[in-house]
């Protein structure tokens, strides 16, 4: 099995209240990082799992009903926290990345797809299909927290489905999640959906990440401590989620590896436990 590695950064943060992550979480705004994968592969090279946050953020909520965005979860990225800045102190320049794995399309997952000119990128195509039909709707859209302006204009002349890529059986001890995607052909990144949040988000499992299994899993929960609690967000963060039904059942199988596969990083989008947890462990 092909071993690859996997740093995760922090690319900005917003300010929300607790408890819209987990019940029985406090009535107080704490920050919610935007959490990104780099990942180096052996032969591949250098991979992001969404971007964060990036300067076309704040350009693409400038103007009203997009300001909305931007006014209901209010948004930092401080300069060190700039995804090229951080890329730099690998040694990267944005045309070394040569695929961006979109988790889902909400703007502060792919804010920064703009900046990576050299980049393939792998959606479902559910996400992909919905994302693109917003054009034009755009309240709509910002009610959804998503942000058309933020694609490359030739966005779909590079994106490939990640659903057309082979099928894997994920490890047993991986239910009740059971097929995968094989997105490089060497079962290195297996693009797993983890239906709810939206109608196609991405997970990433990766078997081998510095020898220790490694499972990405976007905003399928928002608080790693939650999730080991079984503990589901508000019933008002539920509405935020395009299917509620298809969230829960995905947290709730999230929750049983939690709990039983311990030596399995679960890595929410923007939980910083997780964050913090996983740079002690790594
Ligand atoms: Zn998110």
């Amino acid at each position: 099995m092909t071993a690859v590695s996997l740093q995760l950064l922090r690319v900005g943060a917003c300010r929300h209240l607790e408890c819209m992550s987990a019940r029985g979480g406090r009535w107080t705004p704490v920050e919610f990082p935007a959490l990104c994968g780099l990942i180096r592969h052996p032969e591949r090279g250098w991979l992001l799992y969404d971007t964060g946050y990036a300067g076309h953020f704040f350009a693409a909520t400038d103007a009203w009903p997009e300001r909305l965005y931007r006014v209901a979860l209010p948004v930092e990225l401080p300069a060190a926290e700039i995804l090229q800045t951080q890329l730099a102190g690998f040694g990267l320049s944005p045309s070394d990345i040569g695929t961006v794995i979109v988790s889902h399309y909400h703007g502060d997952h792919i804010a920064g797809l703009r900046d990576f000119p050299n980049a393939r990128f792998i959606a479902l195509s559910a996400d992909t299909e919905h994302f693109t039909a917003l054009a034009g709707k755009r309240w709509r859209a910002t009610f959804g927290g998503h942000l058309p302006n933020l694609l490359p204009g030739d966005y779909l002349e590079r994106v490939a489905d990640a659903d057309a890529c082979p099928k894997r059986n994920l490890p047993d001890w991986l239910a009740p999640f059971e097929i995968g995607f094989d997105l490089l052909g060497d079962s290195s990144l297996l693009g797993v959906p983890l239906p709810g949040h939206s109608l196609g988000q991405l997970g990433l499992f990766i078997p081998d990440a510095h020898g220790r299994p490694t499972f990405l899993v976007a905003d399928a929960c928002w608080s790693l401590p939650a999730l080991r609690d079984g503990r589901l967000p508000s019933r008002l963060a539920l509405h935020v989620n395009a299917q509620r039904r298809h969230f829960v059942e995905t947290f709730n199988g999230l929750s049983c590896i939690a709990r039983r596969e311990t030596v399995v990083a679960v890595l929410p989008s923007h939980c910083t436990a997780a964050w913090q947890e996983f740079r002690d462990d790594s």
